[in-house]
């Protein structure tokens, strides 16, 4: 295994054996220069270099671990060599935790414009402009979502700009096809990906004179929904020298299909266990999906939800505290259900939101179009997370997975 000077990965924990259910779930210690993160970790994502709505010192003191800063928007703003020249991203924002970066692909391959999200998971029901123009054996042609410029984005950049940005861990560029393109474009797809995997690892090495630097790499597994697939870019992955591997591309269009892949992923990712890897699920944040993703072996997640939900008005709740009609993971506080409602909005919570402000009081904020309610909301659902995953952690530390998942869930 290559030597990453600075970061360490070690299994501290699995869940016993149990045969009606997958039992890869573990407890892991992931050492950065940047801090230790506790896994199955949430990863909240710093999209342009801020948490939306919370202070570096509110997620600190919410408990979080770890934070992600997007290639893709940080390069086009402010810049990578801005970010460089003033110190990093670590400095410029204010965290000194550990810090992971998307390599910018995600974005830039969001085709037909939209939300890449929604492309990614087969949605076509979007009518923006196109931001990708080209893609060829030697990168990526896209025009910027802020001035309409036209950038040619290479393996090489990704890794380059990664490097000025300064996270502790980053990610190598891959080619993310959408739900709908079918299998044959799946797997060229997949092959290039491949291929830009090993620019960009001898990119990383070269930039970091011989050893990996204050840096670790991730490879991602493609292949979509196609279990050959997944198992050929699997088999490629863990026989390159990274630090870590991450599961991306297109992860399905439902629930199921998602665990499939994540299924087809696993079995060859984290089959030495003698020399675990740690492995990142990419934009993935549903409650459930992670209760699921942890019970396969996943150690770490991202998604935008808990701030973006922040700023539609709506808080994470366990179903049992959610009001009728509120059958997801979350409540909208927006619902005239919330008007007299003076308990807290998370009985169980102990952030600072939790402990401070009623139902109706945050209710009251949203109809009257205060933007403070969107911090609050955003503290509690950081906090929501981090509770979930701490609630995840101690539930395999204790045996007990598969009992803590049912109860999490109970109505
Ligand atoms: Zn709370």
């Amino acid at each position: 295994m290559v030597n990453y000077p600075g970061f360490d990965f070690e299994v501290i924990h699995r869940t016993t054996a149990d045969s009606n259910w997958p039992n890869a779930a573990r407890v892991s210690k992931l050492k950065t220069p940047h801090g230790i993160v506790e896994t199955p970790a949430f990863i909240f994502c710093a999209t342009r270099g801020v948490i939306r709505g919370v202070t570096p010192a509110q997620m600190l003191k919410e408990k979080t671990q770890i934070i992600l800063g997007n290639t893709y928007h940080l390069m086009l703003q402010p810049g990578a060599e801005t970010i460089d020249r003033l110190g990093g991203l670590h400095k410029m924002m204010g965290w000194d935790g550990p810090m992971f970066t998307d390599s910018g692909g995600f974005q830039i391959f969001s085709f037909g414009g939209g939300t890449a999200s929604s492309e990614i998971k087969g949605n076509r029901n979007n009518k923006r402009p196109k931001m990708l123009l080209n893609i060829e054996e030697s990168g990526a042609t896209f025009r910027s979502y802020i001035d309409g410029n036209i950038h040619k984005f290479t393996p090489e950049d990704s890794i380059r700009v990664q490097r000025n940005i300064g996270a502790d861990i980053i990610l190598v560029l891959d080619e993310c096809s959408p739900y709908e393109v079918g299998k044959d474009y799946t797997a060229n797809s997949m092959q290039l990906t491949h291929r830009w995997a090993k620019r960009s690892i001898k990119e990383f090495f070269k930039s970091a004179e011989g050893s990996s630097g204050p840096q670790a790499l991730y490879g991602i597994v493609q292949g979509g929904v196609y279990e050959d697939l997944r198992l050929e870019s699997a088999e490629f992955t863990v026989s390159q020298p990274y630090f870590g591997y991450a599961v991306g591309g297109c992860l399905g269009s439902d629930s199921f299909e998602l665990q499939d892949v994540i299924s087809m992923s696993m079995r060859t990712l984290n089959k030495n266990k003698l020399v675990p890897h740690p492995i990142h699920l990419l934009g993935i944040g549903g409650i459930a999906d992670i209760w699921d993703g942890v019970a396969k072996g996943i150690d770490t997640f991202d998604c935008v939800n808990p701030t973006r939900l922040a700023r539609h008005g709506a808080a994470y709740l366990r179903p049992i505290f959610a009001k009728n009609n509120q059958s997801r993971d979350h409540v909208n506080l927006k619902n005239s259900c919330f008007k007299d409602d003076d308990g807290p909005l998370d009985p169980e919570c102990k952030c600072y939101t939790c402990l401070t402000f009623s139902r109706s009081y945050l209710h009251h904020l949203i109809k009257a179009g205060e933007i403070t309610v969107i911090q609050y909301l955003a503290i509690h659902n950081v906090a929501f997370m981090n509770r979930l995953m701490e609630k995840i952690r101690s539930a395999i530390s204790e045996d007990n997975y598969f009992v803590a998942r049912k109860e999490w869930f109970a109505t």
